[in-house]
C-alpha cells in the first residue's frame, strides 16, 4: 500500500516509520524542503493549496491522510476527487472550527463547557455576565494561540479586536481537576479500539507531559471517554485515529477539542502499547484490522520543546525511549519526545528537557 500524508512534520514522520515494517510506503506533501518526515519517506515540496502538488500526491498514493486539521477545504476536495481520503474531509471541516466542533459534541449529548458564538464586540459586551471565560478564535488556534482569558468586564473591552476581529467563540472557564484525553481508532469496517485515558500537563498552551494511563483512572471514566470517542467517530463515519481532549471535573468529562489525526498525547503508545497509534492509523486507512491497544505498563511521555538534551544523558536513563525529530530547535518548537516505560521515574528526563528548553536561543 502507498499512503500519502498532507503535512511532513513529526506526526507524518512517525506514521511513515510505523508503516515501514508493514510494507506501507509513505509520500508526504509539505511546503518546507527540510520537512522532518522527508528522510523517512518520499517528500513532495509544494504549498498545501498547490493543484499540481496535490495531484502528484494523489497519483503517488492509494489513500491520502492528514497530519493536521487546518487543511484547506478545496485541497481536501481536490484530493478526494482523485484518491481515497481518510479520515473523511467532513471530520477536518468540523475540527477546523471550534463552533462546529462544540456544536457536534452538544448534538451527540457530549458534555462541554458552556459556549456561545461571538461575531462582534457587541456580542461580547452582551456576554459580560458570563465571566470568567475564554475567548478563542473559531479557526486556526492551536497550542493556546488565538485565546484570551477574560476574568473581568474591563478585559472584554477591545478583546474582539485583540483576537483579530475574526469569528470567535466564548467558553466558560472550566475549573477542571485535570486535563485528560482519549485516543481511539476506527477501522474501515467500523471496529473501534481505544487507548487508556491519559493525563496531560500543559505549560504556555503546549503539552509537556502525558501520563498513561491517567493516574487513579476509574473504569467508569474510561467508559465515558470511550463513549464520547465512539459517538464522534460513528457520526462522522470516521476511519483512522482520533483524539478528544477533555477536562475532568469530578466524575464528569467535558470535551474541549477534537483532533482528527494521531495526537501528541498518544506518542507513548509507540513503546507503551501493543500497537501504537501510528500503526493503528496506518492499519485503519489501509483497510486493515486494528491491532490491540492494550498498555504494557504505566508510562510517561515528556516532550522536548525548544532544545534537545545531550543524547548521551537521555540514553543513560533506564527505560527512556528517545525520539528526535531532526528539527532545528526554536523556542516553543516540539523537537522530540521521550517515553519512560515500565512505570520508572520520568523526573530525570523532565529535568533534562527543561534545562535544554530553557537554554534555547
Ligand atoms: P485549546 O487550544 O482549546 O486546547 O486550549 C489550550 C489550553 O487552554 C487547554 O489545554 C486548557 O489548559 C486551556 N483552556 C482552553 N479552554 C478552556 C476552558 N474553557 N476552560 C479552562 N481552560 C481552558
Amino acid at each position: 500500500m502507498r499512503v500519502g500524508v498532507l503535512g511532513g512534520g513529526q506526526l507524518a514522520r512517525m506514521l511513515a516509520l510505523a508503516g515501514h515494517p508493514l510494507g506501507i510506503s509513505c509520500t508526504v506533501l509539505d511546503p518546507a524542503a527540510d520537512a522532518c518526515a522527508g528522510p523517512v519517506g518520499e517528500l513532495l515540496v509544494a504549498p498545501y493549496d498547490d493543484p499540481d502538488g496535490l495531484d502528484r500526491l494523489a497519483a503517488a498514493s492509494d489513500v491520502v491522510t492528514f497530519e493536521f486539521e487546518s487543511v484547506p477545504a478545496a485541497s481536501a476536495e481536490r484530493l478526494a476527487r482523485r484518491v481515497a481520503v481518510q479520515p473523511p474531509p467532513l471530520a477536518l471541516e468540523v475540527a477546523q472550527d471550534r463552533l462546529s466542533e462544540k456544536t457536534l459534541f452538544a448534538e451527540l449529548g457530549i458534555e462541554t463547557a458552556r459556549f456561545r458564538a461571538i461575531g462582534s464586540q457587541a456580542d461580547l459586551d452582551d456576554a459580560a455576565g458570563e465571566l470568567p471565560a475564554v475567548l478563542k478564535t473559531r479557526r486556526l488556534g492551536y497550542d493556546g494561540k488565538g485565546q484570551l482569558v477574560l476574568r473581568e468586564a474591563a478585559e472584554t473591552r477591545d478583546a474582539f479586536a485583540a483576537l483579530g476581529g475574526v469569528p470567535q467563540i466564548l467558553e466558560e472557564l472550566v475549573p477542571f481537576d485535570r486535563e485528560v484525553s482519549i485516543v481511539a481508532a476506527r477501522s474501515a469496517k467500523g471496529d473501534i479500539a481505544s487507548y487508556p485515558l491519559v493525563e496531560n500537563h500543559h505549560r504556555d498552551g503546549i503539552l509537556r507531559i502525558t501520563h498513561a494511563p491517567a493516574p487513579r483512572l476509574e473504569p467508569e471514566l474510561q467508559d465515558l471517554a470511550e463513549r464520547y470517542a465512539r459517538l464522534v467517530m460513528e457520526r462522522l463515519d470516521y476511519v483512522g485515529v482520533l483524539a478528544v481532549e477533555l477536562f475532568q471535573v469530578g466524575e464528569r468529562l467535558l470535551a474541549n477539542e477534537l483532533a482528527p489525526r494521531v495526537h501528541n498525547s498518544g506518542h507513548w503508545s509507540i513503546e507503551g502499547a501493543e500497537t501504537s497509534q501510528f500503526e493503528n492509523h496506518m492499519r485503519a486507512v489501509c483497510g486493515l484490522p486494528l491491532g490491540s491497544t492494550e498498555l504494557w505498563a504505566p508510562c510517561t511521555m515528556v516532550n522536548l520543546i525548544g532544545g534537545v538534551p545531550a543524547l548521551a544523558d537521555l540514553a543513560a536513563i533506564e527505560d527512556a525511549h528517545v525520539h528526535l525529530y531532526g528539527k532545528a530547535p526554536r523556542p516553543g518548537r516540539k523537537v522530540g519526545h521521550v517515553t519512560v516505560t515500565g512505570g520508572r521515574s520520568w523526573k530525570g528526563v523532565a529535568e533534562l528537557a527543561e534545562s535544554a528548553g530553557a537554554a534555547a536561543p
